[in-house]
């Protein structure tokens, strides 16, 4: 008998896997059909009640108002395209959600506590919240560490590495240009960043309408920027004594079950959806238990927005204090400009800013020839008089 003939016992063992196999598609299909609209923090996409939360944030905090100056402090278009993503792609910000959406790591889930008899110690709650900052410090060196791949040995920039005339790709994906590797590991320090206000009760309120428990946990009411998101920061920060995020399962529900049983909840927590203008970062219609309640979206995407800015600034900073003040400035144009060959020069010098020194040339140099004429004329005695 052939190998490839089958026994019917073999028929059925083949029969079954496909079963088997057909079982597991589906149930993987569920999973990522079900899982960005509970775990994911805020949203990515725009269905499943998400509307690209994450994006939306992203472009009110950095996007360039019109023109794209010469220094570093907001993103043109492209560049911006791909940290914040765009139309159904997830962008660096989105990344998490694409290959880290189960792991509580990435956006600050399962850190929970509570005040008086809690299944879960200070001190466990404590270490998950540290696990989520710990990833975040460790894209954002990743983020400086790629940068230096952004110029040579003289400090110039290499186009190769700058170039971003075709969309970055994943670093998954064997994208290799530096300026998209420390976009998207910057990208991915940005989405726990943001999920921090959205999952934990560091800016928002309790329900006072309620009894403070694990359904309605204290809200913390602090601002933005927070001192626990110091990325740049070796030492781990000290945390308030009633800061929780939410126990994370895929069946996250309110009171919470499994392993989540006894404890505040992703569901119970969570501000995540809602609208958010990518212009103005200006709220409207959040949908969860916990973002209804009095001013808490906007709290939380505010917080985000503030939090964002806040991560960029450092980054730049960062980026002088590693690699000497030309060079870092020099890091921080090639990141925000689509032709940063064109606009950016070692020393700050951009494309619009030469333009505009030499404007400022040509006018001076204009007013004094009108001014020699002047006296010229006016110094000679006039014919008709
Ligand atoms: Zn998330």
């Amino acid at each position: 008998m052939r190998s490839s003939e089958k026994t019917p016992a073999r028929r059925f063992v083949t029969v079954q896997r496909r079963w088997h196999g057909a079982l597991v598609c589906l149930v993987v299909i569920a999973w990522i059909a079900a899982a960005p609209g509970t775990a994911a923090g805020f949203g990515t996409i725009d269905s499943g009640g998400q509307h690209r939360e994450h994006e939306r944030i992203t472009r009110a905090a950095l996007a360039c108002d019109d023109e794209v100056g010469r220094d570093a402090d907001c993103f043109a278009p492209r560049s911006l395209d791909y940290l914040a993503g765009h139309d159904r792609e997830f962008g660096a910000v989105g990344a998490p959600d694409s290959d880290e959406l189960s792991d509580p790591a990435a956006h600050c889930d399962d850190a929970d506590f509570l005040a008086g008899g809690y299944p879960r110690s200070r001190d466990e709650a404590t270490a998950g919240l540290l696990a989520c900052v710990t990833r975040m410090r460790e894209r954002f060196s990743a983020a400086v560490d790629a940068a230096g791949r952004l110029v040579d040995e003289r400090g110039a920039l290499l186009p190769g590495e700058v170039e971003t005339g075709t969309e970055c790709r994943a670093v998954e994906q064997k994208e290799e240009r530096a300026k998209c590797t420390v976009l998207e590991m910057f990208g991915r320090a940005l989405h726990g960043a943001q999920d921090f206000y959205a999952h934990s009760n560091w800016a928002d309120e309790a329900d006072p309408t309620r009894p403070i428990g694990d359904e309605n946990p204290p809200g913390l009411d602090l601002p933005a920027p927070s001192a626990v998101l110091d990325l740049r920061s070796g030492t781990a920060p000290s945390l308030p004594a009633d800061l929780t995020t939410g126990c994370f399962e895929v069946r996250d529900e309110v009171p919470g079950v499994g392993s989540c049983a006894g404890r505040v909840t992703h569901a119970a927590l969570n501000k995540d959806r809602g609208l958010v203008d990518p212009v103005t970062g200006e709220v409207s219609g959040p949908t969860t238990p916990r973002g209804m309640v009095g001013g808490n979206f906007e709290k939380a995407v505010d917080a985000a927005r503030d939090e964002t800015s806040r991560q960029w600034r450092d980054l730049r900073s960062e980026l002088v204090t590693r690699y000497g003040a030309d060079r870092g400035e020099l890091m921080g144009c090639a990141l925000t400009h689509d032709d940063p060959v064109g606009d950016c020069r070692a020393g700050g010098w951009s494309g619009v800013g030469i333009a505009l020194a030499a404007g400022v040339v040509v006018g001076i140099g204009l007013v004094t020839a009108a001014v020699l004429l002047r006296r010229r004329r006016g110094g000679r005695p006039r014919a008709d008089s």
